[in-house]
């Protein structure tokens, strides 16, 4: 038996208890005469004492030279502590040890292991298991744990069965670029890793499954943006038999069961929102509504004056900061600055003071007066004391510049704070994306998405019109969540692949399968998928997902820890009739 407790249940009441623990050795202090070690493990941190009276030489000397990070085993009686540590769960008793054993020396580690560490995000990374030591990411990802066994518990109860799907697949276009995996015994070959199982989970329907879940990683080849990963984790769900209704139901059950179990928070009926709206409102498909400052589209009000820059604009919208009136002039002038990097991209910003005694003064008074002003106001639904930002130019894009700027206001103000949940489901999205670089339009969710009922005629005059069957979820800013009603007969979905610029030929050879399935009675279908990895954090309050991921890529989409990617020998290439083409 390596231990009778672990290093964070000893308590008063056990004292005069025989144990045995093992852990790492925190830290030490040695006073000569006494010496305390504090041992640690995964449930918390034990006090050993040795000291000169009680303890042998011997196990004197070695207690003096344990280093940090050595493992080691201690027999001992649990005694009351002299001076009582109030803020540690074990902090009445400590150990006076009897037999020590190394178990394992340890290097001294390149950072601290404690909460608060001296070590960089790559040193982190490049030793993650020590990093996994330290209580902030030991903690997270026994949080990652209790949510997905939440997950697993609720779906299981609801009847969902947890099916395992395949990572060597065939190419499935959701968006992003595969990654590819070369078949030795099949020359010239690949597989490409799932960006998710979309093609399974509907061909898991036409097999009769009813109610589907899995937790699975997923692999998209994208350039990372700051908080993504090259391989993330869904909870991606389908069911059978449904209406979009009977979808959103189900997940909004499964999050509000998480919101509760996980959090203790209850949280209302989720708000629903078409798309459009949200667009206008919020300039964003995934608007953080734990607080107002919506839009208010000015053009009506605004562009009646001989102010060219607004009248030139597709669209003037403003927003009203609460209480930034109190701005001093070089404060707004810094926040000019902010819309104008190009991370934001505005060409400027006109903004008016909404003074307490009810007049207005603004940057554009020339062309303006208080009655104008006074209709900006009402529209931004500013009150003294207020400050509306205006910006304008090409609808997406201001929409956009908007949102950044309103989210970067609210954080200034902390209108975000992380402990309170605001979810709602975003309805309707467009069925299709105008894609600049392509020319082309392309599935704004997937090509097995449907089409709002009587909208499919629409595909052929008005394809950017055209909404579909599609929801996302939203929690405080963030998508974590979004499915579709799917297209389940083959004459619609020959179509879908038709009007995506796919040759009859090339959707044969590339969703054969799938158009095959269908002939053979597809169910009505619809699912979602989550993703785990920033649902997690959002619950656990965090900004960032690699916390709570146990091994994660850098920017680079590389494990430093392991350092791959990495090049393969010789030997293996040729297995793979591979031969390199190095651009460097
Ligand atoms: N497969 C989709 C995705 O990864 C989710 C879904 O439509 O169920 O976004």
């Amino acid at each position: 038996m390596y231990r009778s407790h672990n290093c964070g249940e000893l308590r008063a009441s056990h004292i005069n208890t025989e144990v045995t623990l093992a852990g790492w050795v925190q830290k030490s202090r040695d006073k000569g005469f006494i010496v305390w070690v504090d041992l640690r493990d995964r449930y918390g941190i034990t006090q050993l004492v040795f000291d000169e009276e009680r303890t042998s030489k011997d196990m004197m000397k070695q207690a003096q030279d344990l280093g940090r990070e050595f493992v080691i085993q201690v027999k001992g009686n649990v005694i009351e502590r002299a001076s009582k540590n109030p803020n540690m769960p074990t902090g009445d008793i400590e150990i006076l040890v009897s037999e020590l054993n190394i178990l394992n020396e340890a290097q001294l580690p390149p950072f601290t292991i404690e909460d608060d560490t001296d070590g960089g995000e790559e040193l982190r990374m490049k030793y993650r298991y020590l990093d996994i030591r330290r209580n902030p990411v030991k903690n997270s990802l026994i949080f990652r744990h209790k949510v997905t066994q939440e997950v697993r518990n609720y779906l299981s109860k609801e009847g969902f069965i947890e099916v395992e799907t395949p990572y060597l697949i065939k190419s499935t276009p959701e968006g992003a670029r595969d990654f590819v995996v070369p078949s030795r015994m099949n020359e010239g070959q690949f597989y490409a890793l799932p960006q998710s199982p979309q093609t399974f989970k509907q061909l898991l329907m036409v097999g009769g499954m009813d109610k589907y879940f899995q937790i699975v990683k997923c692999f998209r080849d994208e350039d990372l943006r700051a908080d993504r990963q090259p391989e993330f984790t869904q909870i991606d769900c389908e069911m059978a038999f449904i209406e979009q209704e009977d979808i959103l139901n189900a997940f909004e059950g499964l999050t509000r069961h998480l919101l509760k179990e996980v959090n203790g928070v209850e949280v209302e009926k989720f708000p629903r929102m078409l798309y459009d709206d949200a667009m206008r409102l919020y300039g964003n498909d995934k608007p953080d509504i734990r607080f107002g400052m919506e839009f208010g589209e000015l053009n009506a009000v605004a562009q009646h004056k001989d102010f060219n820059v607004f009248n030139s604009a597709e669209l003037v919208v403003g927003i009203s900061v609460p209480g930034g009136n109190s701005y001093t002039r070089k404060e707004i002038d810094k926040l000019i600055d902010w819309v104008k990097r190009p991370q934001v991209g505005a060409l400027g910003m006109v903004y008016c003071r909404c003074n307490d005694d009810g007049t207005y003064k603004s940057s554009v008074d020339k062309f303006y007066d208080q009655d104008d002003l006074a209709k900006w106001a009402e529209v931004t639904g500013a009150k003294p004391g207020d400050l509306i930002c205006v910006l304008s130019g090409a609808t997406n894009k201001v929409r956009a510049q908007l949102s950044a700027l309103r989210m970067e206001l609210a954080e200034r103000l902390g209108l975000r704070d992380p402990k309170t949940f605001a979810p709602l489901w975003i309805m309707d999205f467009p069925l299709l994306e105008w894609d600049e670089d392509t020319e082309r339009y392309h599935a704004m969710h997937h090509p097995f998405t449907s089409p709002k009922p009587g909208q499919i005629e629409l595909l052929k005059t008005d394809p950017g019109a055209v909404k579909a069957n599609a929801y996302d979820l939203v929690l405080n800013g963030n998508e974590i969540g979004g499915g579709s009603i799917r297209i389940h007969d083959k004459e619609t979905q020959a179509l879908m692949f038709d009007y995506l610029g796919f040759t009859p030929e090339e959707a044969k050879a590339q969703f054969g399968f799938l158009m095959d399935a269908f002939q053979y009675g597809a169910p009505p279908h619809g699912g979602l998928a989550f993703g785990l990895d920033r649902l997690v954090a959002i619950l656990g309050g965090q900004e960032t997902i690699r916390d709570f991921i146990a091994f994660p890529k850098n920017n680079n989409g590389r494990d430093v820890m392991i350092d791959a990617p990495a090049p393969i020998d010789q030997e293996q290439l040729t297995e793979l009739s591979l031969k390199l083409n190095l651009k460097s």
